[in-house]
């Protein structure tokens, strides 16, 4: 039998929640391991992702693809169930209520599992027990084991405008932040927050008109066909084999996947395929949905692969990966919908929609300024920032991540996050490897490649699951 343990999970998300459905429902769990899940009552069972929100703002992912169980097709059966749609691309709200759905059942069906309402404050180590005493709504307990699942860290302010007029810092929920916004507005970045965005805006006629000021103008592809994609090549087994002082050289993931690429019938030059056009790349998307679709197949079938193996990178190749290549997957990662893409084009096409790029600076005053490198300046009167959260802990020092870092439990991860072993132990630059405590999801970035899509988080809180487990015999 297991022995006895206390755990505390932090943040009740996809992360969250997936990871203590995975302690539940395997065989070694018994009733000796109690779980407390830990959020605020609005974010419990969604994360922000998915909370309550404008029926505009869909999943990027098929339904078919999204699930919290083991079963692939359990959203689809509850969307059936529970008299909605199953249509190809929910609304995100309706996936945050079957997350919540599924977190409350856990709670319903398990008396060691608790939801306990509240922001953890603080959480310290005593070196001499190995367990942790963690602080909320003013209240201390004790547990054997902490799950850091708390999500992205704070959303970005790259020209520092917080507090500025006209300026909103973070558009979520965009049904309640961005109803009613003054004259002649515009959204930094392209990415799929600036999409939301522009889609409440526009779709629900809020605006006449939009703005998306960004540097590169570049927007996630659109999703392709399905394609079946047989690895040969970048395999486990393969790079298991690349392994050599317990690295291995990124020339050597290179070559693996531009063979993969062969092998499964992709044109290496369709990674190159951008003209700096948005609108332009977004067609071609739309008109190649065959071969960018096998693209996107193959990036997403070697996802779990990269992500394991990134952590086998040099820190040299990993600047090098993302300097020259990450860009590249990024583009292909988390593709559009298409019916997102068509009306994008729709209203470039119309003038509804401006796509500004090459921004350099925005200079606050009566109105925003903001100028573009050929010397272009647009004057806007709000300004939407939706440029994401950043991935740098030290630039979001508030809260429990400035705790944990003052106390010296987690330290900065320059590729973003914090330390964590290949177990998803935390590394702690005081006490080394804290055995009790696992991160995973937007605190682990710069150690799982792209890794927090729901379908890959779901895979990753399995093995989070199995690591716990090991611990505890
Ligand atoms: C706008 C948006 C749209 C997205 N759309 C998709 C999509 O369509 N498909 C897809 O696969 N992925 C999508 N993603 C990716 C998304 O990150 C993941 O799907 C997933 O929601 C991440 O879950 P998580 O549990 O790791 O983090 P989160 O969902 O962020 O959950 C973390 C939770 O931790 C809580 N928390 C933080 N600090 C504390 C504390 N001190 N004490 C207690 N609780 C705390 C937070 O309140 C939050 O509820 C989207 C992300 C965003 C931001």
């Amino acid at each position: 039998m297991a022995r006895s343990a206390k755990a505390a999970v932090i943040g009740c998300g996809v992360t969250g929640i997936s990871t203590v459905s995975h302690i539940v429902n395997d065989d070694r769990y018994t009733a000796n391991i109690q779980l407390d899940m830990y959020d605020n009552e609005v974010m419990a069972g969604k994360g922000p992702a998915y909370q309550r929100d404008s029926g505009h703002l869909l999943i990027n992912i098929p339904s078919g693809e999204m699930y919290l169980d083991d079963d692939g097709s359990d959203y689809i059966q509850w969307l059936e169930a529970n008299d909605y749609p199953a249509v190809r691309y929910t609304s995100r709200e309706q996936f945050g209520e079957y997350t919540r759905d599924k977190m409350e059942s856990l709670v319903r069906d398990n008396e060691n599992v608790h939801f306990i309402p509240g922001m953890v404050e603080d959480v310290r180590f005593d070196s001499g027990t190995g367990q942790f005493k963690l602080t909320a709504d003013g209240m201390d307990k004790v547990y054997d084991f902490v799950f850091l699942t708390m999500g992205m860290l704070r959303y970005s302010d790259p020209y520092s405008l917080e507090g500025e007029e006209g300026y909103i810092q973070d558009p979520y929920p965009v049904e309640e932040v961005l109803d009613d916004l003054e004259g002649e507005t515009g959204i930094i970045g392209s990415g799929l927050s600036a999409i939301d965005c522009a889609r409440f805006l526009l779709l629900g006629n809020k605006k006449e008109r939009v703005f998306i000021f960004s540097r590169s103008g570049e927007m996630p592809s659109v999703r392709g066909a399905h394609a079946d994609i047989r690895l040969q090549y970048f395999t486990k087994g393969t790079l298991c084999s690349l392994v050599e002082n317990d690295e291995i050289p990124l020339s050597s993931l290179k070559q693996l996947f531009m063979r993969e690429m062969e092998a499964n019938g992709i044109d290496h030059s369709l990674l190159w395929r951008r003209t700096g056009d948005t609108i332009q790349d977004l067609k071609y998307d739309m008109a190649h949905p065959e071969a960018v679709g096998r693209l996107h197949h193959l990036i997403m079938a070697l996802n779990p692969i990269f992500s394991e193996v990134f952590q086998y990178l040099s820190r040299t190749d990993k600047r090098k990966f993302m300097k020259e290549y990450h860009p590249l997957i990024d583009e292909n990662h988390s593709p559009m919908p298409k019916e997102a893409a068509e009306k994008l084009v729709e209203w470039a096409e119309d003038g509804r929609l401006v796509i500004v790029d090459g921004m350099e600076n925005v200079a606050a005053g009566d109105r925003f300024s903001i100028r573009t490198d050929e010397g272009e300046n647009y004057r806007i009167d709000t300004l939407i920032n939706a440029t994401g959260p950043v991935k740098d802990i030290e630039k979001d020092m508030n809260g429990l991540i400035g705790a944990l870092h003052d106390h010296q439990l987690i330290g900065r991860n320059e590729f973003g996050g914090i330390m964590v072993d290949r177990r998803r132990n935390v590394i702690s630059p005081n006490v080394g490897t804290l055995k009790g405590m696992f991160a995973l999801g937007g605190l682990t970035v710069g150690a799982d490649y792209m890794s927090t899509s729901v379908w890959i988080l779901i895979q990753n809180t399995k093995k989070l699951a199995g690591q716990f487990y090991d611990q505890l015999t």
